[in-house]
């Protein structure tokens, strides 16, 4: 049984089904294996598919139409993230971009700011990230260095950034900074940075090696005295980014779930074929009641997750998911991807420590997870200060 058979009404629309098949339709042709190798091999994912998703109506799916998006929900970003990671296609940030990224211009940016970047981030023309985190400050977001000193005109940002995905590869940079270098967190800021052809003042670090992942390219960013214009400032108003932030998290949250159910549908896939198929002592590996019921109990913890990240999408569409479900969203579902996909490689055995082998994929990219986001540790933080 697959776990979309236990979908709450929410996906039951003849729309979803037929987005589903057509987002199946573009992995089909556009993330097949082969193009996943490159994307590894290249450690990111070339400029063509994310074009090819542009024409296919993929990006911005949940943007207005008069932004050049679709006018879709988040139901059809999770149909994205969860179609995306059942091929193993993770590498390729859709969500990131659409569904992680694109609300903050969505909700906080000004009408010119909406008119300009909007359709070109629908088509694909500009690709995107976010950049909050920094050596001294992930968890402690509050406590950045990255400051946007204000100059005639505009701003001049100048600090370090890193761990950031799409860093090679994105055109714009939604870069948080501090206005005031001593103020807390109502210094922080968003600014919307054109990185095209890599201004003076901006420099692209490394792209990370990671322990999974690795189609993805995740980087170290450097702003030394960069100017960006007075438009540059998201919403127009300085001081509002932490704000911004608290009030966007809890949907990146839920992608993140919905990224983890993607895994752990695709890790209990593989095992239970792989089970059916691995002869031992005269019967195959699948016949065994401990095979059985380790199965059995990361398909319940499987569906049970499902349907509270059913729920909590169903919330965030009506505009009712609160920080601390979504927390316990990410918390949760991240976590049991974990238990799930390590018991899953325990019944490959040796196979399943070689990474010609799904599961082993699956094993190095999952453990992001709990990481990523806001590590697991803060989100049991932001749900206890609500207990
Ligand atoms: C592959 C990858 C992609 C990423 N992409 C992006 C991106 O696109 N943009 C971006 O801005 N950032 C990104 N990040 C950064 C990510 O969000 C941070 O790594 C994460 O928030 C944790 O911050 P940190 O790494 O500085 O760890 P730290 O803040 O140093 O935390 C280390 C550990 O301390 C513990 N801890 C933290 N806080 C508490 C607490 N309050 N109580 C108890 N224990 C605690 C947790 O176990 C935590 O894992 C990415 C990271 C990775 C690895």
């Amino acid at each position: 049984m697959s776990l979309d058979a236990v979908n709450s009404a929410i996906f039951a629309s003849e729309e979803c089904d037929q987005f589903a098949r057509s987002v199946d339709g573009f992995l089909a042709t556009h993330a097949a294996p082969e193009a996943i190798d490159r994307w590894r091999d290249n450690k990111r994912v070339d400029r063509a598919t994310w074009a090819a998703a542009g024409k296919a109506g993929l990006l911005g799916i949940s943007v207005d139409e008069d932004f050049g998006g679709a006018g879709g929900d988040f139901r059809f970003e999770a149909i994205i993230t969860k179609a995306v990671g059942h091929r193993g296609a993770d590498a390729l940030t859709i969500s990131l971009h659409n569904a992680v990224i694109l609300p903050y211009f969505a909700s906080f940016g000004t009408e010119a700011q909406k008119r300009h970047w909007l359709p070109k981030f629908c088509s694909g023309e500009c690709l995107t990230a976010i950049a909050m985190t920094e050596p001294a400050a992930g968890s402690d977001l509050q406590g950045m260095r990255m400051t946007a000193r204000a100059c005639e005109g505009g701003y001049r940002l100048s600090g370090q950034k890193t761990f950031i995905s799409n860093g090679q590869i994105a055109d714009v940079i939604l870069v948080a900074a501090k206005t005031d270098p001593a103020g807390g967190s109502r210094a922080i800021s968003l600014f919307i940075v054109d990185v095209r052809g890599d201004p003076q003042g901006f420099r692209r670090g490394r792209n990370l090696e990671k322990v999974g992942q690795e189609g993805q390219d995740t980087s170290e960013l450097f702003f030394d005295d960069l100017f960006v214009a007075d438009d540059a400032l998201l919403g127009g108003v300085a001081g509002r980014g932490l704000q911004q932030l608290m009030e966007k998290l809890p949907q990146e949250r839920l992608v993140i779930a919905w990224q983890a159910m993607a895994m752990i549908e695709r890790a209990l896939d593989e095992t239970i074929r792989y089970t059916r198929e691995r002869p031992m002592f005269g019967r195959t590996l699948a016949d065994f009641q401990n095979t059985q019921f380790k199965l059995a109990e990361y398909k319940t913890q499987a569906v049970v997750c499902r349907v509270f990240v059913d729920h909590c999408t169903d919330l965030l569409v009506r505009g009712a998911l609160t920080p601390e479900l979504a927390s316990m969203a990410k918390y949760w579902a991240s976590e049991e991807l974990s238990k799930i996909v390590d018991g899953c490689l325990q019944l490959f055995g040796g196979y399943g420590y070689m990474l010609e082998y799904p599961i082993a994929r699956i094993f190095r990219d999952s453990r992001i997870h709990r990481i990523y986001g806001g590590a697991s540790e803060v989100m049991k933080l932001l749900i206890a200060r609500n207990l």
